[in-house]
């Protein structure tokens, strides 16, 4: 859309500059400069939805860039109808050990888009057609209840030996003295944990427990108007499984080969050991109320043993750094430095307690994060993987931008960003705090749900003269986001949307679920995180403001941030 900055030639041709120079002309023509364009070609761009309605020639076309809403709900919803009404393709016998990740990669967008608010897709729909506004939510109540069914089919109960359940944690998660449920004394030498696999009667595994999971809180916390049976399905289904899973966590611990003294998680029994396992695992007991010091002790000197000299972090030690590892990583750290111990305020754990007391409360995340991991090159690598002519981000070095990366690389300079900030401003971070840091830091450094809600209604309050300057300055000189949003969006709007619904990795590859959901959830963290507010209500967003503005997604967890608080409260509550 506006002027291409030419790349410098390299000294020499190799096949990666021959890559990165064809990814850069495949690009190129979705930026060209709209004042070029026919009234014809902005017509036709019109009637695809790529341009908004409201186009007025006397502003830049930039400005009426639109994200295809109805057309992007309309593809991800079709994936959890029930089968009478649509199947998918016969393609998709490859992602058979992946049902409970197609349903995430599809719940987590169609909830960014309001597809289970109805203020949220009504102002969507309103925008981009003449229909009525709807009472409504865009999705039905049997398609969450459909995904709450699959979902337990996966789920499977799988026996192991009992190592050093710590039987403190384990009594004030779960009580010592219920009729049904064993006490720790009690318990024989081979328990009964279990986790979500990929399909009914398949091995359970961190990362399709940790997709079902986050599907499970993301319909937990619809509202219950709209969604009774759903919400309190998933509520349950939520509760009943804490403590397996819990003893199912303990039983993945490990020790990584030649790195003593470091407690790491598999991905499944026998599975391999990486940085994504000790995230998802942290995550899932995190919202489950469950992350206790036997969930956490030892792992953080696994994690900075996968920082690389590059700065960024690979799988495990001695990998390369990754844009997906990065992230896992950083938002494992932020879990482990900023809510220790979840529920040594809801119980009287004095185990909990002594280990709480050891964090002096005046050490923050960042003095933790500073003393084991080097922050400085982590930040450099991250800032680099932005693309300067694309403006998306791509997961390694010398690698090509794709559009997935929006969030694993954007949510991860989103959370060095936050943890810094929280350093500069509060020297002496709160420690103990139920809620883990970013809901906490969210009034100050997030907006609010509530006031993005209200901002929601307000569509006229929606303010154009962020965008009024061309590209390179838009929001620069207060934005302490550590990447440009502007380019990062431009390159989602432009370059990743499918005209007929979905996104992807970028032009030349086809549109599917897993793109949807993270570039959508990179949209997102690009919208929302380290807005400044200025005490006004825009929103750095590039194009259409109204039809572009999606919800805020949590940086740790990846799903809306009312889903993060409610699973805390509700499960913080059921604690005994
Ligand atoms: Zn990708």
């Amino acid at each position: 859309m506006e002027k291409i900055t030419s790349q410098e030639s390299p000294l020499i041709d190799t096949p990666t500059t021959n890559l990165q120079r064809e990814t850069e002309d495949e690009c190129k023509p979705y930026f060209i400069d709209t004042k070029k364009l026919t009234k014809n070609q902005i017509d036709h761009l019109r009637e695809l939805g790529v341009v908004s309605n409201e186009y007025d020639k006397s502003f830049p076309l930039s400005e009426y860039i639109c994200l295809l809403r109805s057309k992007h709900l309309d593809y991800l919803q079709r994936s959890l109808l029930p089968k009478e009404s649509y199947c998918l393709s016969k393609s998709f016998i490859s992602l058979d050990a992946s049902k409970p990740w197609i349903i995430y990669w599809c719940l987590q967008p169609l909830d960014l888009l309001g597809a289970m608010d109805t203020d949220g897709v009504s102002s969507s729909i309103a925008a981009s057609s003449t229909l009525p506004v709807p009472t409504t939510p865009f999705l039905k109540e049997d398609s969450l209840i459909g995904i709450v069914h699959t979902l337990e089919s996966c789920w499977m109960d799988i026996p192991h030996r009992l190592q050093d359940v710590d039987s403190c944690c384990y009594t004030c998660l779960f009580g010592d003295s219920d009729d049904d449920d064993m006490s720790i004394q009690d318990m024989p030498t081979q328990c009964l944990g279990g986790g979500y696999g990929g399909g009914p009667g398949q091995l359970p595994h961190c990362a399709t427990s940790y997709a079902a999971i986050l599907s499970l809180c993301i319909v937990a916390g619809c509202d219950t108007y709209h969604y009774p049976l759903a919400t309190k399905l998933a509520q349950e289904v939520l509760f009943r499984k804490r403590k397996p899973l819990y003893l199912w966590f303990l039983s993945l611990q490990c020790s990584y080969p030649y790195i003593p003294d470091t407690v790491a998680y598999c991905m499944h029994h026998d599975g391999e050991i990486d940085v994504r396992a000790t995230y998802t695992v942290l995550c899932m007991a995190s919202l489950l109320n469950i992350l206790t010091p036997a969930l956490t002790r030892g792992v953080l000197p696994f994690i900075a043993s996968c920082q690389t000299y590059e700065g960024g972090f690979g799988g495990e030690p001695h990998a390369e750094a990754h844009g997906g590892y990065t992230y896992c990583a950083l938002a494992a750290l932020r879990l482990l430095t900023a809510s220790p111990m979840s529920c040594s305020s809801s119980t009287h754990c004095i185990h909990h307690q002594k280990e709480s007391s050891s964090l002096s409360p005046n050490t923050t995340s960042h003095d933790l994060l500073s003393r084991n991991i080097d922050l400085d090159a982590l930040k450099g690598w991250l800032v680099f993987k932005q693309k300067t002519l694309e403006g998306g981000f791509a997961g390694r070095t010398n690698k090509l931008v794709d559009g997935c990366y929006s969030f694993w690389l954007g949510a991860s300079i989103a959370l060095l960003n936050i943890i810094e900030k929280c350093y500069e401003s509060s020297h002496g971070e709160n420690y103990g705090i139920v809620y883990d840091a970013g809901i906490q830091e969210q009034n100050e450094f997030w907006i609010s749900h509530s006031s993005f809600e209200d901002n929601e209604q307000k569509n006229n309050s929606y303010s154009h003269h962020a965008m009024e300057t061309s590209l390179p300055t838009m929001g620069c000189d207060k934005d302490e986001l550590l990447f440009d949003r502007t380019m990062l969006q431009r390159y989602i709007l432009l370059c990743c949307q499918d005209l007929n619904g979905g996104l992807r990795d970028k032009p030349s590859k086809p549109r599917d679920f897993y793109h949807s959901c993270y570039v959508l959830s990179g949209l997102s963290t690009s919208e929302h995180v380290l807005r400044s507010t200025n005490g006004d209500d825009s929103f750095p967003v590039y194009g259409d403001c109204k039809q572009n503005l999606i919800f805020a997604t949590h940086p740790v967890y990846n799903i809306r941030l009312k889903h993060v608080q409610q699973a805390f409260e509700r499960l913080h509550n059921m604690v005994k």
